[in-house]
């Protein structure tokens, strides 16, 4: 029976979203995140972009040295043999990549002014999917840029060519937003049985219609007998109107009238950790979380009114489909109130351990307290804004692997 599985794009799609991004530490706290939720796959960002490299080669030493596992992570990168050979380059340990192409008529006559022919955008996505597999990679997922506005017959003569290469998966991109559930089910379900290969699903919230869309096109690639990996990003930050959300996503894949239960999730999800995931996310992008957000929204298991607070009194499931808990809410959190010392780029040595001593870190000696407070200075020069409990105890805890996060120089 076919599987569904969850691939994150926060750290590729999300920090390409305009106005807003993450510091390499926060990319990094996100990875390790979406791995304690059961996520499969974090596209974790551009390995042909110079400033990622130290990020990128930091998070799969993490994974060398037995940390953060299993996730996959993967990098994104233009399907030609230049940015391929480059990913390679600037990060030699890669493993799994995603390679990406447009390939509507639109974007091909728009973008490439009639340049590129679509024989040619197959021979490019080829051509880089045997680099890629020259170079090494255990995993190579080709993504079909516009899908949605792709002429089907050419889509399944692309997807064809990439399996014939030996792709992994095929990600269908409704890079504009453009689909409804039944344009997506009938394109995902023909596109399964036509090829025969695992697909992803990316969707886009122009329309309103992100998480919805995810969960059609999921069920059109299971229906036609294919495991199906659903892209998302933490709270739906994405270009323009965003992406289909984390937690909306895999609460409609497991709670959703005729879903829920019927079909099998490839890796397990610890949906305990949800509430945590967006509540980082938020505060790293600095975007609230809208209070009607699923599951993770403040009115998300509010109720005012005399009818329906008094249903769920007598019993939660007259008025909630799943439970706060369920989603790790509802333990007690600590608001300091008074006098706060907090980390920041100016932090002397008796702030800091005053500070990490609050959450139980300890240190060898006064030169080991300086040395990782030197790297909290650089991480909030970075962040701008306070770092959070995790994000010290993880530079406390790999000081080596942090030195590298926070190392930008540019050439
Ligand atoms: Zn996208």
């Amino acid at each position: 029976m076919p599987e569904i599985y969850f691939l994150d794009v926060t750290n590729r799609d999300g920090v390409q979203t305009a106005r807003l991004g993450l510091s390499k530490l926060e990319k990094t706290m996100l990875n390790r995140y979406l791995n304690r939720m059961g996520v499969f796959q974090s596209e974790f960002g551009f390995p042909t972009t110079k400033h990622e490299s130290l990020y990128l080669q930091a998070n799969l030493e993490l994974q060398e040295i037995g940390k953060m596992r299993p996730i996959r992570l993967s990098g994104w990168v233009r399907a030609t043999v230049e940015d391929v050979h480059i990913a390679f380059e600037l990060v030699p340990k890669l493993k799994h990549l995603n390679l990406s192409i447009s390939t509507s008529e639109q974007m091909i006559h728009g973008k490439w002014a009639g340049r590129l022919t679509e024989d040619d955008v197959i021979a490019s996505m080829t051509r880089a999917l045997d680099a890629a597999r020259e170079h090494g990679a255990e995993s190579v997922g080709i993504n079909a840029e516009d899908a949605s506005r792709t002429n089907l017959d050419f889509l399944i003569r692309f997807s064809r060519a990439a399996k014939e290469h030996g792709a992994d998966r095929v990600r269908y991109c409704d890079t504009l937003g453009y689909d409804n559930p039944f344009t997506i089910y009938d394109a995902m379900k023909t596109l399964a049985e036509s090829i025969e290969l695992p697909l992803e699903v990316h969707c886009h919230g122009d329309l309103g219609m992100a998480v919805a869309n995810s969960l059609a096109g999921a069920k059109g690639a299971l229906d036609g007998g294919q495991d199906i990996y659903i892209n998302t990003t933490v709270n739906g930050i994405g270009e323009r109107a965003g992406n289909a959300d984390l937690v909306a996503t895999i609460l409609a894949v497991t709670k959703s009238k005729g879903f829920g239960g019927k079909y099998a999730l490839g890796r397990p999800i610890t949906l305990t950790q949800a509430w945590r995931t967006a509540q980082f996310a938020s505060y790293a992008f600095g975007v609230p979380i809208p209070v009607n957000q699923p599951g993770v929204g403040a009115n998300a298991f509010a109720h005012a009114s005399g009818i329906h607070a008094d249903g769920v009194l007598k019993d939660p499931q007259n008025y909630e489909l799943y439970s706060f808990s369920e989603l790790g809410r509802g333990e007690p959190e600590l608001v300091e109130t008074g006098r706060e010392i907090c980390s920041g780029e100016y932090s002397g040595v008796s702030g800091f351990r005053h500070l990490m001593g609050r959450i139980a870190v300890t240190f060898d000696d006064a030169e080991d307290a300086r040395r990782k407070l030197e790297l909290v200075r650089y991480a909030n020069v970075l962040a701008q804004k306070p770092l959070t409990t995790d994000e010290l105890k993880f530079i406390c805890k790999y000081p080596e692997i942090s030195r590298k996060l926070l190392t930008l120089v540019p050439e």
